[in-house]
């Protein structure tokens, strides 16, 4: 391929040092040396504007986190054993966002990862109900270790699911009516507690992101898991949220995804944007969930809630609720969603434009009537744009989903950066 001497030498060497397992973004692969916001640098200094990562919320190498980090870790760094009122003061201030049962008597459980979390949540899920199954949607991902990647049909075939866990559709909001939507998931999430509880296994949790962003992010309608929890409950179920990426202000209308949708989960695990990249995920649990758990075992993670994750947590959320940015994040959302909208009416390719804050999917078609999946087209448009110096990714069961989920701080300069280089790209797409 057409790629420098010195970027393939650099793949190389990365295929034998970190090994098979890894995956590099772009047909060019882009090397980053340094950000700011929402903008990268590559090792020869040029610029790329960043509409694609969620774990630097509040920009890119933020001072305040940067500063925090720095401070806390010449101070000290250990762990949960010891009274620290840094710890408290953050769980306190977390938990009066939740609202519902979690927030009124609920507790904070401090991991690394959102994989983590969501291990422990299941757990916790299986202790609590004595039952074993899992539900999730058809293409979720909820993590990479043992527990969580079997529940994780995203990984693909090669990557067997647990044979406790049972899958339902994704709310395909393109193809089916939003009305029909709720109703149907319950229904769909039904026959499969009923095969659960035929095998023996029962149901102990449904665990999902609101905004599907394996399956294809979708954002709406926000009736619709409200008749999913119902379902869930009556079974004898828990409702566990993963708001790894939907959480911290990400839907640009409520700090958590679930809100949006107006239930009330048992359990909320979240991480990601947590740090602003500094490592550290957790789970809200309420309290009579967690009981059984925490009476008949401990719980001890030697770097979840050290003092540096918790003086990184604490900058970003402060940054979070002062520059309000949930708010802010979600009218610049709705202005790059009615900019792609418009380029629509130029490209017939451009099927569907969808999402919350800054969170967006544009699902590419080949044809409009059919609305059949164009994984090329995506391929082109990821790598297209990469070539313009902006940076975006697909997601979805086809790959056809251009992924759009910038920094919170994304302003509308880069909005209009983004939609001009955008249609430059649609534009020469090989017809
Ligand atoms: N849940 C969801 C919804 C995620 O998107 C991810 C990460 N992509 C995880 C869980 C796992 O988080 P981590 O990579 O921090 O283990």
């Amino acid at each position: 391929e057409g790629l420098a001497h010195e970027t393939r030498q650099m793949i190389d060497k990365r295929m034998r040092l970190l090994g098979p397992a890894y995956r590099l973004f772009y047909q060019t692969p882009v090397q980053v040396v340094k950000g700011s916001g929402v903008l990268l640098w590559d090792a020869e200094g040029n610029e790329y504007l960043d509409a694609y990562n969620n774990v630097v919320s509040i920009g890119h190498a933020h001072p305040r986190v940067a500063a925090a980090v720095h401070e806390q870790m010449q101070t000290l760094c250990t762990h949960t054993r010891y009274l620290q009122p840094g710890i408290l003061k953050y769980a306190e201030q977390l938990l009066a966002t939740f609202g519902g049962a979690v927030g009124v008597a609920g507790h904070v459980m401090f991991t690394c990862t959102g994989s983590e979390a969501n291990d422990l949540a299941l757990r916790i899920a299986l202790h609590h109900t004595g039952k074993r199954g899992i539900i999730v949607t058809e293409e979720a991902y909820h993590g990479n270790s043992h527990l969580t990647a079997g529940f994780s049909p995203s990984l693909g075939i090669s990557s067997p699911l647990g044979t406790w866990v049972r899958q339902v559709p994704a709310p395909d909001s393109y193809r089916f009516s939003p009305e029909e939507l709720g109703r149907k998931m319950a229904a769909d999430v039904q026959v499969q507690i009923d095969d659960l509880q035929r095998h023996g296994d029962g149901l102990a949790a449904f665990i999902v992101d609101s905004m599907f962003s394996s399956d294809g992010v979708y954002g709406h309608p926000t009736s619709l898991l409200a008749p999913v929890a119902e379902v869930v409950r009556k079974a004898g179920g828990l409702f566990i949220a993963d708001e790894v990426q939907s959480g911290f202000g990400r839907t640009g209308e409520k700090l958590w995804g679930f809100q949006r949708h107006g239930i009330d989960p048992d359990i909320v695990t979240m991480g990601k944007p947590m740090g602003n990249g500094f490592p550290v995920a957790a789970i809200a649990v309420r309290s009579e969930v967690v009981a059984g758990f925490g009476s008949s075992m401990r719980y001890f993670n030697t770097f979840g809630g050290n003092n540096v994750a918790i003086a990184a947590a604490q900058a970003t959320l402060d940054v979070i609720q002062e520059e309000d940015l949930v708010r802010k994040s979600g009218r610049i959302g709705r202005l790059l969603r009615e900019g792609i909208a418009q380029l629509a009416s130029q490209f017939e390719i451009i099927g569907d434009v969808r999402g919350s804050g800054l969170y967006t999917g544009v699902e590419l078609v080949s044809d409009r009537a059919l609305k059949t999946p164009n994984a090329a087209a995506a391929t082109a448009v990821v790598n297209g744009l990469r070539q313009r110096r902006v940076l975006i990714s697909a997601t979805g069961n086809h790959a056809n989903i251009l992924k759009i989920r910038p920094p919170l701080v994304f302003g509308e300069q880069h909005v209009d950066r983004f939609l001009t280089e955008l249609e430059y790209v649609f534009r020469r797409l090989p017809k």
